[in-house]
């Protein structure tokens, strides 16, 4: 069988182990960027807690295995809501049912995604849990960041914490298990920044791409443009924050290849396709005016997470950018 799992190597058999070795952690916490592999690697070592299979596990084919892959099997649940925060009530939920022996299986495992976002209510009753937890019952977190969580929390579990894949990883998975064209494949790697969920997603939902171009090309045509259009548009894509998130993460990598350029680096791009567009930019800003972007870029993304105002910090930032003459070519 081929590994379940593309890259992270170490996380995983990390985990796999400690179940051969008959110890298995009761609390992990897998920490990372968004879409890079932290609920694939929850899912799998839910599925290896419970298979039935001849080993190496997980086998993907025994019946424990097919209904976690379904998302049937009555002892694992995975709350994975997005954007959703995790509410005391469900938290109590969890716990009786955990105080219960598992139906069917080995162990009760519960996946618990992007805990950052669950209330500190939540967060407080999760930690009896975590403390005093009952025989049989594996629980896995999933963060962006441990620093984010309660210290309590952290403290209790196994951290495992999960890096960007190497681009070539992530182009040759693209190629070789979900079919890309491998120019498009070497793109989609780059601007994924090592995270294949990413890569994936973008090579599945043509749109994604399509609103690439269009934010790209929005940020050139504002360098010359005035106060008043600027403002306009910061107050337009305010009005919706996941989009506005997308295009800052977006920009900042713009920036990073003019940074790039325009200190004659050799260091490749992110954005491959854009060269010539690249170019141009980095002929027409002072490196200052670059460090200077990219710096502001990662404080704003920053703050984003501290919850300040979005369309005042936009329209900092769209203030901020470099003016140039005339249009330059989108
Ligand atoms: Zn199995």
């Amino acid at each position: 069988m081929e590994r379940p799992i593309i890259g992270h190597e170490w996380a995983v058999d990390l985990l796999l182990k400690g179940l051969t070795i008959g110890r298995v952690s009761h609390a992990t916490l897998i920490v990372g960027p968004p879409n890079i592999g932290k609920a694939t690697i929850a899912r799998v070592f839910a599925q290896a807690l419970n298979c039935t299979g001849e080993a190496p596990v997980p086998c993907g084919e025994c019946v424990s295995c097919r209904k976690v892959i379904s998302g049937n099997h009555p002892d694992v649940r995975v709350l994975d809501a997005p954007g959703q925060s995790l509410k005391i009530d469900e938290v109590r939920g969890l716990q009786r049912e955990l105080s219960l022996s598992p139906h069917e299986s080995r162990w009760r495992v519960v996946v618990l995604c992007e805990f950052e976002r669950a209330t500190a209510e939540a967060a407080n009753a999760l930690l009896k849990t975590l403390e005093e937890p009952p025989a049989q019952v594996v629980l896995i977190l999933t963060a962006t960041e441990a620093d984010v969580l309660l210290p309590t929390i952290v403290s209790r579990c196994q951290v495992l914490s999960l890096r960007p894949l190497p681009v070539t990883l992530v182009k040759e998975a693209l190629v070789s298990r979900w079919g890309a064209d491998p120019v498009q494949a070497e793109l989609l790697a780059r601007l994924s920044g090592g995270r294949l969920g990413w890569a994936v997603r973008a090579l599945e939902d043509e749109e994604l791409l399509a609103r690439r171009d269009e934010h790209l090309g929005d940020l050139a045509s504002l360098m010359s443009k005035g106060r008043v259009d600027r403002l306009a548009y910061a107050a337009g894509l305010s009005r919706d924050p996941e989009s506005a998130k997308g295009a800052l993460a977006l920009w900042l990598g713009w920036w990073r290849d003019v940074l790039l350029l325009a200190s004659g680096s050799r260091v490749p791009v992110t954005n491959v396709d854009q060269g010539a567009m690249l170019h141009q930019q980095a002929e027409q800003v002072t490196l200052r005016q670059a460090q200077r972007m990219v710096a502001q870029l990662q404080s704003t993304i920053r703050n984003l997470d501290q919850n300040v105002n979005l369309r005042l910090a936009l329209e900092v930032l769209l203030l901020s950018l470099p003016s140039v003459d005339g249009n330059i070519g989108r």
